[in-house]
């Protein structure tokens, strides 16, 4: 039912990124495979997003801001353990708070793979993660373009993460009452936005990063899409 010729790889949509090229920047063909600059490599090998290497995600990039809520709040509101016990103050990520903000235009699930299209500041953006070849991945400029390993979440993937929150529960053995009602404690918390962020953050951290997903890339947008 796919039908394009550079298949390559089980998953006609998203493939680990080491196979993946980038368009030298500004050139006509940037868009197109022709224009092959360098291939990404992260360590040899494809990014694993596991706990280790999503904490260093989170280290290497800066945007971390800090709030006025006491830290007592985000004790009470988080899942058992997951707040360290060293913690000074209460920080909000801003990807992750701006995320929230992100549409979802339409969502479309083939097997175990979801696929989302969510709208970006100059044009939509597709979102996936496929679950069983373990690959995550987003078409925006920030995950396709940057040069760092740090573009490995963006803004896209933390809605998808948020959204496909019991996905990620079911898949782990992780108590799923406690993070969801963790969740809703959040929700109704005087200082939500800042609850809910980091709500997130330690999900990722603790829960989706058990599926030590590799970063993919999104190499056909059209195809398995239905609009
Ligand atoms: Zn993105």
């Amino acid at each position: 039912m796919f039908a394009f010729d550079d298949c390559y790889f089980k998953n006609p949509l998203l493939q680990p990124i080491d196979n993946v090229f980038v368009s030298k920047k500004n050139s006509k063909a940037s868009a197109e495979a022709k224009a092959i600059l360098k291939p990404i490599l992260i360590d040899g090998s494809p990014f694993i997003l596991n706990a280790e290497n999503i904490t260093k995600i989170f280290r290497i990039r800066g945007f971390w801001d800090t709030t006025s809520v006491p830290t007592s709040e985000l004790v009470s509101c988080m899942p058992s353990g997951v707040v360290s016990s060293h913690i000074t103050k209460v920080s909000v990520w801003r990807p992750i708070l701006s995320s929230f903000s992100k549409k979802i235009i339409t969502q479309q699930n083939i097997g175990n793979m979801v696929i989302m299209k969510m709208s970006g500041e100059d044009s939509d953006y597709f979102t996936a993660v496929d679950f069983s070849e373990k690959l995550l991945g987003c078409s925006c400029p920030f995950y396709t373009q940057h040069s760092s390993e740090a573009r490995f979440l963006c803004k896209h993937l933390f809605k998808l993460i948020y959204e496909l929150r019991n996905e990620f529960l079911t898949k782990t053995n992780i108590a799923t009452t406690e993070w969801l009602d963790s969740l809703e404690e959040c929700r109704k918390n005087i200082y939500a936005d800042v609850m809910m962020a980091n709500w997130l953050y330690y999900f990722t951290t603790n829960v989706m990063s058990q599926l030590e997903l590799k970063a993919g890339q999104i190499v056909n947008k059209n195809v398995p899409f239905k609009i």
